[in-house]
């Protein structure tokens, strides 16, 4: 998606900081964290939302949960919170689907 500021992000053609990158997906600081710890683990696929969700996209969507539970555990993280905003309605402001980590803890 050429207007999408999360592939762009992805591409590597606008900066972030990426604390992991695998074949599936990558992970990155909030560029306005609203925590401690504010990471945010997004598909390389361009899935707009939860709403957007196709059938084989479960793998992506259980892998986004997975590598949120090992950097967690990488950051040695004691407790966090995992959101997903679904839709404007639901607060999401990034149409490429992402899962927020927020986590008081360092
Ligand atoms: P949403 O409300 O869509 O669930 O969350 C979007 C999140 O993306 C917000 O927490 C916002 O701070 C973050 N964000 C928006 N633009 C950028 C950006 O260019 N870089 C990074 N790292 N985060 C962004
Ligand atoms: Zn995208």
């Amino acid at each position: 998606m050429d207007d999408c500021i999360f592939c762009k992000i992805i591409n590597k053609e606008i900066p972030a900081d990426f604390v992991h990158e695998d074949e599936k997906c990558i992970a990155i600081k909030d560029i306005n964290p609203k925590a401690t710890t504010h990471l945010l683990i997004l598909p390389k696929k361009h899935i707009a939302s939860v709403i957007e969700l196709e059938e084989g996209d479960e793998k992506i969507a259980g892998h986004l949960i997975k590598m949120a539970k090992d950097i967690a555990s990488k950051l040695g993280l004691k407790g966090y919170k995992l959101q997903i905003n679904v839709g404007k309605d639901g607060g999401q402001e990034v149409f490429h689907l992402h899962l927020h980590l927020l986590s008081q803890f360092a």
